[in-house]
């Protein structure tokens, strides 16, 4: 397959919502999405079309984010690692990094929830403007709220194809994985209703679906420093 050539880069953002779903990739909010570089265009303007450097994000993840990263070095990126087995999900719209996890991604996931502020919440960061928190803490009662309907129900079959259809329009993924956790069968189906949360075989596929041209190879390569107040 020839590369696709998105120029401008805007162009692509009907193929990033197909590959990637409606929703933020930072912190998984439905909300009105920016073409984000994973490499900052300003630093590396050579990648400003590249295909296998874009990814949506809100205006506050987007925003927050800015040119801090010099390259991908360092990091997990949602498009490419297991960011899934990274972050924890909990009660109230808390995100946290997961113990459980080699020092190394530790590392770079610690950095990544402090490039786009994952963990941001009023008290700590007092923006009117930034509703990632308040979305995450909703949507985690609402998946609560729907996780009790089902385990009540008498047809599950017909509650699980709703429970998955409220979690498609509320978003947050992670919150709706966490939520029903207990339930595989729901996990499982939220899985394939939402794009980009399969596999990380089928992620790669997809992401270099248009362009082989390697991103990691581009730019420094040296590590940035692991931010000193990580959760
Ligand atoms: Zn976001």
């Amino acid at each position: 397959m020839a590369p696709k050539v998105f120029s401008p880069y805007q162009q692509a953002k009907a193929d990033l919502l197909d590959r990637l779903g409606k929703y933020c990739c930072y912190c998984e909010r439905p909300a009105d999405l920016h073409i984000d570089h994973i490499v900052p265009k300003s630093r590396h303007s050579e990648l400003e079309e590249d295909w296998t450097n874009l990814v949506l994000a809100c205006v506050n993840c987007n925003a927050t984010k800015g040119n801090q990263n010099e390259s991908r070095a360092g990091y997990l990126w949602p498009d490419q690692d297991d960011t899934e087995a990274a972050f924890e999900y909990c009660r109230d719209g808390i995100v946290q990094v997961r113990n459980e996890i080699s020092e190394s991604m530790r590392t770079k996931a610690k950095r990544l929830f402090h490039l786009v502020g994952l963990g941001r919440r009023p008290a700590q960061n007092p923006t009117a403007s930034d509703l990632r928190w308040r979305k995450r803490r909703e949507a985690w009662s609402i998946a609560e709220s729907v996780r009790s309907m089902f385990e009540q129900a008498s047809d599950h079959t017909q509650m699980g194809d709703l429970a998955v259809k409220v979690a498609k329009g509320i978003g947050f993924w992670s919150v709706w994985m966490a939520v029903f956790s207990d339930h595989p069968h729901i996990c499982e189906r939220l899985r394939d209703e939402f794009v980009g949360t399969a596999s990380l075989v089928e992620c790669e596929r997809r992401r270099t679906a248009f362009t082989r041209k390697s991103v990691q190879s581009l730019g420094p390569t040296s590590e940035p420093p692991v931010p000193r107040s990580a959760p």
